[in-house]
């Protein structure tokens, strides 16, 4: 039997201890489904990744509600993501915050999170084409940013595009990755905090391009 929207949030989310309301509402409020090839649809609320294609995968549904509440984002917040892949994660947190900015490096996958986050109906959502290491400047300075995908360490850019007082998550290492949340206390100092072991795919770009 298929699992139901219903049942991951039940099951996956709340079991796990997902207490925030503004991320559960988001998380009901965004059919995956939408943000997923024609042949997976009906894994759309199974507890993992999926792939999309070239290697890609979209986040497991209990990941991207575990970022959105630990990032603790709110209405007015201003969000950089880094690696748009289906739109899903950015089309969730823009149910909670106030304007989200993605940038995706490979291309036919920027214009694919773009129509899937038009189709949802979701206006709050701008994704841009390129490399994330250098992040969006114009938009910046960022209450929030949030990298999808896995580096050893977190570009600089990235840091300088936070504002002073804003949180970033990251999963840092190779394959082996821990997911991180760092705080920006001023233009040189940032606490970190250890969350949990994750497995994303890498950050394209550092290495072998
Ligand atoms: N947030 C996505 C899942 C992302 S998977 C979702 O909800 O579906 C990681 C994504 O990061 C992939 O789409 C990959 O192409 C992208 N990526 C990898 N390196 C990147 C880089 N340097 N800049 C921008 N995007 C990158």
């Amino acid at each position: 039997m298929r699992t139901s929207k219903e049942e991951m949030i039940e099951n996956q989310l709340k079991a796990r201890g997902i207490v925030s309301h503004d991320v559960i509402n988001a998380m009901q409020a965004v059919d995956r489904e939408n943000f997923v090839p024609e042949k997976v649809k009906k894994h759309a609320y199974e507890d993992g990744p999926l792939h999309l294609g070239d290697g890609q995968t979209i986040s497991q549904p209990y990941i991207v509600a575990y970022m959105a509440e630990v990032l603790g984002l709110s209405q007015y917040d201003r969000v950089l993501e880094i690696g748009a892949g289906s739109g899903y994660n950015a089309a969730v947190i823009a149910k909670i915050a106030g304007e989200i900015y993605s940038v995706e490096i490979i291309s036919w996958l920027a214009e694919y999170a773009r129509e899937n986050i038009a189709s949802a109906g979701i206006s709050n959502v701008q994704i841009k084409e390129g490399d994330g290491r250098f992040g969006w400047k114009e938009k910046s300075p960022f209450d929030a940013i949030v990298l999808t995908a896995a580096t050893e360490n977190v570009p600089d850019e990235l840091k300088k595009q936070l504002r002073i007082g804003g949180r970033l998550m990251a999963p840092v290492g190779k394959s082996v990755q821990e997911l991180v949340l760092m705080e920006k206390h001023s233009e040189t100092e940032f606490s970190k905090k250890y969350l949990a072991g994750v497995r994303f795919v890498p950050l394209r770009g550092q290495t072998q391009g």
